[in-house]
């Protein structure tokens, strides 16, 4: 089947960033990096703060390397979560938190996003964070597609600021928003700056998520203890990937601002077909994925439907219960369109026929 699952690009992201990372394997350096990461990357990892939102952080004690954001969610969630502190997620919320969550022994409660435009109220926020330690929070939202606003993430400020708790904010798909959105980092709103830390990954920014090359960026004594859980972690990342990815974030964010404009027209083919065919599909304002309802097509739950899609008509895509713990809707389906071009439509064709 043509695979609509997995979030992967399949272009590999700028040759200049790939022969930098070679250049370094051959010439060195090849020996531990600092736990931290290495200053060169560091330093870029800040300036593009600034650059795309005018954020200052110190390389020295802001910014933190780690391998994939995978990573940088598990230093942050062990460094600043012990046993018994109560933690929010917001469902539906990108698989990994909850078994981390569960591995630092945090209570986890779940604000619940719901159709029609699963929108973030004052009213779940302040119930949810209330004796909550900690919030994570992701947009552009994996899997729906959703990027919070302004006004949203000015709620869940007023409600960590009366609740005094954290965030880790997961915005691995900070460039990925269409149709002229803006990213808002939840740490620049007022008051922010020293609750929040700031997650992101190399691999998707530049479409090379297998170099598994990810950061955290945040107030220097938040850091300390992300730094202490990341040591006993992975310690550090291989040399020559850190330093491809300083290349890329100094040369290359012209590829990343164009590949979202190429996301944003691959979105628009793939959603074509998918209503063409009788999906129902909710906006998708920012990431690879677009959210669809099955209502119109199936009384079959969604796993049931994703896997007769895949033997049947030849696409797999991922039913949307994946992102849920317990009583998950189960009409909604994602597909994933940072494919190219023809693949999205050589899929497309299978769904017309199959759906005829
Ligand atoms: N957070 C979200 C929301 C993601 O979608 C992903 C990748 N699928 C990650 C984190 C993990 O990123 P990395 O590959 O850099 O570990």
């Amino acid at each position: 089947a043509i695979n609509l699952g997995q979030g992967f690009p399949d272009e590999d992201g700028p040759e200049s960033i790939r022969a930098e990372g070679a250049r370094v394997l051959m010439e060195g350096p090849n020996q531990y990096p600092p736990m931290r990461g290495l200053p060169r990357l560091r330093d870029a990892l800040a300036a593009h703060s600034r650059r795309f939102y005018n954020l200052a952080f110190d390389p020295g004690h802001e910014v933190i390397v780690t391998s994939g954001a995978t990573e940088a969610l598990t230093a942050c969630i062990l460094g600043l979560a012990g046993p018994g502190d109560k933690a929010v997620i917001i469902e539906p919320a990108y698989d990994s938190y909850r078994p981390i969550l569960n591995a630092a022994g945090a209570r986890v409660e779940v604000i619940r996003l719901a159709a029609p435009d699963f929108r973030l109220d004052a009213a779940a926020l302040d119930k949810a964070l209330t004796g909550a330690k900690l919030l994570l929070i992701n947009s552009p939202l994996n899997p729906l597609g959703r990027v919070f606003t302004r006004e949203e993430l000015e709620l869940v400020a007023a409600a960590l600021e009366r609740h005094d708790a954290y965030a880790i904010c997961d915005e691995v798909y900070e460039h990925l928003t269409f149709d002229g959105r803006e990213h808002v980092p939840l740490i620049s709103l007022p008051g922010m700056r020293e609750r929040c830390v700031r997650v992101g990954s190399a691999g998707k920014m530049f479409a090379l998520t297998g170099w598994k090359v990810g950061w955290v960026m945040g107030p220097a004594a938040l850091m300390e203890a992300i730094a202490n859980a990341h040591q006993f972690l992975t310690f550090t990342t291989a040399p020559a990937l850190q330093l491809g990815i300083a290349h890329g974030l100094d040369q290359e964010m012209e590829f990343t601002l164009n590949m979202t404009r190429a996301l944003q027209k691959k979105r628009d083919l793939l959603s074509a077909s998918l209503r063409k065919v009788g999906f129902a599909l909710l906006p998708c304002e920012g990431t690879y994925f677009v959210t669809g309802s099955i209502k119109n097509l199936t009384n079959e739950p969604d796993s049931e439907f994703c896997k007769r899609l895949t033997r049947e008509a030849g696409v797999a895509a991922i039913p949307l219960s994946a992102f849920y713990d317990a009583q998950a809707p189960r009409d909604l389906v994602r597909f994933a369109f940072c494919k190219k071009e023809s693949v999205l439509e050589e899929a497309a064709k299978r769904l017309e026929n199959y759906f005829r």
